[in-house]
Formats: C-alpha cells, sequence, structure tokens
C-alpha cells in the first residue's frame, strides 16, 4: 500500500486483538502477545475506538502517534473502503475478510474483489474436489466450473460431504451445482458432466479459465498434456496414506509448465489409468485426508488469483502430508527443462 493509499485507508484494529481497560490502564492481548498502556491507557483506548474501520485515517486526531506501536506488532489492519460498504456489498462475509486480514494486513478487502472476478475450473468433484469447491465458493471465488463424468455412488458419501443418500444414481457435477448455488447464490457455477478435456469444446471453456485444479484420479492427470501452456494449474491427491498438494505451476511467472514437469510420469499415469479395477469399494479414501487435501488446495488457489492475499504459495513445491503420523513436510520439485516459461 502506497502513501496515498495509506492517507485514503480506513484503520481497522485486528480482530483479534482483545482490548482490557481498567481505571488508566489498557491491556491489550492477541493470543500469548501482551501490550500494556499503564498511564495514558484511557486515551489510547479513545484513539483505538476510532480504528473501527469506517473513518479515514487522515481524519483521526494524533492517530499518527499509535499507528507504529500497532504495525510493530501486526495489529493493524488498513482497509481499502470503510467496513460498512465492504459488508454491505459482501453480506455474511464479515468472518472471511477477518481471516483475509490475518494474511494481509494491508488492504485485505481488495481480495473480494479479486476472488469475485477468479474462474477457476475444478477436473473431479469427488473427495478432494468436493470439499476444494465449497471452500472456494464460501471464500468468495466468483466463477467455478466443475468438470465430472462420474455419477455418485453410496461409497462416496463418507468423504464428499455435498452428496445425499437421495443423491446415489446423479451426476456429481449436477449434485454440486445445485448444493452450492442453494448456498452461495452470488456464486456464478457451471458444471459438466463429463471429462471436459476429452471434449471437442475444451478449448473454448478453457479459454475463458484463469486456473485449473487437477482434484481427479490418475486418468485426469494423464490428461493435462491438453491444458494450453499458459493457464497455472494446481493439483492435490494422495497416494496410499501420504497426502499430496501442489506443486502450483504457472509458467508466465517462470515455472515449468504442466506438460514438461509431469512427462516424466506419463508412463506411469497411463500404467494407472490403465490398471485393472479391483471389487468396488475398496480404494483407500478417508474422509479426513480428502478434506484436509481439497481445503489445502483451495488455499494455494485463493493465494494465486488474488494476489493481495500474498503468494503465490507451493509455487514449483510440494507438501506431503504424511497421515500415519500426521507429519507436514514441504519439498521443492527437482529442476526440468521446459521451453514454455517465461
Ligand atoms: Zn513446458
Amino acid at each position: 500500500m502506497n502513501a496515498t493509499m495509506t492517507a485514503n485507508c480506513y484503520p481497522w484494529l485486528l480482530p483479534s486483538v482483545r482490548m482490557r481497560l481498567s481505571g488508566d490502564t489498557l491491556i491489550l492481548r492477541d493470543g500469548g502477545e501482551f501490550l500494556t498502556f499503564e498511564s495514558d491507557g484511557r486515551r489510547v483506548f479513545e484513539l483505538l475506538s476510532q480504528a473501527g474501520g469506517e473513518a479515514p485515517e487522515a481524519s483521526l486526531t494524533d492517530f499518527h502517534l499509535l499507528a507504529p506501536v500497532l504495525e510493530e506488532r501486526r495489529w493493524l489492519v488498513r482497509l481499502a473502503r470503510p467496513l460498512s460498504e465492504i459488508l454491505s456489498q459482501s453480506p455474511g462475509a464479515s468472518r472471511q475478510l477477518a481471516y483475509f486480514a490475518q494474511l494481509q494486513r494491508n488492504g485485505p478487502d481488495r481480495s473480494f474483489e479479486e476472488l469475485s472476478g477468479a474462474r477457476i475450473l475444478i477436473l473431479g468433484v469427488g473427495g478432494v474436489g468436493s470439499h476444494l469447491a465449497v471452500s472456494l465458493a464460501g471464500s468468495g471465488v466468483g466463477h467455478l466450473t466443475l468438470s465430472d463424468p462420474d455419477s455418485i455412488d453410496q461409497t462416496n458419501l463418507n468423504r464428499q460431504f455435498m452428496y445425499a443418500m437421495s443423491d446415489v444414481g446423479k451426476y456429481k457435477v449436477r449434485v454440486a451445482e445445485r448444493f452450492l448455488r442453494d448456498r452461495y447464490p452470488q456464486v456464478d457455477i457451471r458444471s459438466i458432466p463429463e471429462r471436459l478435456l476429452d471434449h471437442p469444446t475444451a478449448r473454448n471453456v478453457l479459454s475463458e479459465i484463469d486456473l485449473v485444479v487437477f482434484a481427479g484420479d490418475w486418468d485426469t492427470l494423464g490428461r493435462q498434456s491438453r491444458i494450453p501452456t499458459d493457464i497455472p494449474v494446481v493439483s492435490a491427491g494422495y497416494i496410499g496414506s501420504t497426502g499430496i498438494v501442489g506443486p502450483l505451476l504457472d509458467p508466465r511467472a517462470g515455472t515449468a509448465c504442466w506438460r514438461c514437469r509431469l512427462a516424466p510420469f506419463d508412463e506411469l499415469c497411463s500404467l494407472e489409468a490403465q490398471a485393472p479395477q479391483r471389487e468396488t469399494g475398496w480404494n483407500s479414501s478417508g474422509a479426513t485426508i480428502n478434506g484436509l487435501l481439497g481445503h489445502l488446495a483451495a488455499e494455494v488457489v485463493l493465494r494465486q488469483v488474488a494476489p493481495s492475499l500474498g503468494g503465490p504459495l507451493l509455487k514449483e513445491e510440494i507438501l506431503l502430508i504424511d497421515m500415519v503420523t500426521l507429519t507436514v513436510t514441504k519439498e521443492r520439485m527437482a529442476d526440468v527443462d521446459c521451453p514454455h516459461r517465461s
């Protein structure tokens, strides 16, 4: 946020900061961090009470004396618009705004606009993708395209919470669309009950997409070469008890593209896709691992399509989650040759 924006911004005390005034002593607390004003607590309390996200910073007398103290602790949020105006345009988004303020102190509200314009394609709305879709819609993403040829089976219900027993047999994307519309009517949702990347219109759909998420099976991953190399992609999935989130690949920002990144694995993807299926119902797919991966991948998506939140995350890195010991590690991927990066 530059100097002009600072003058025109609306200071807001970080919502997680608690205040306690006793006599002329003011104690501020955020988690385990305390700040005490012993003699001038009442005056500071009055100043802080003005920092409610409604008054422009330039209009607050003496606030400039207090601002550096709050900035040092990262307790000062500066909104680009008045709080009441933000919440009138995004009713019910107060908790999400407070979360975004934890990520970004300067203008976290600008992310609402970035997210509402974002167009995300989710390939696969099963275990990972169904959690991801709800998380993105709840976070304020404005346009979701869902592609999945599968219909709902009773064995999906342990982990795919958008679907109910009465939905068994219906296309997942159709039920997901209905669920999301009921919950988030402001979100523009398109559902495609087939493998989009096999479809002749895929090129048209992809031309209107800002980011693709692979949340499907190996077979889906094997079709990655059909995505233009200038569209960023994120993937999430698991092998046995190990969850994998990432990498984020965005050749326009200097990473390798999907085609080149996954070329060494083409044969593996193909073998997995051709592997004979065993008795149905015996693929390992727990509720917890799917939920974790879907929501973590959603965070990666948000930070890519809303630059004002800070990011990107997991650029050419993967997050590995070992569910046996609940250990999380981050690994940088080995370099690969890619002529598509810029
Ligand atoms: Zn490449």
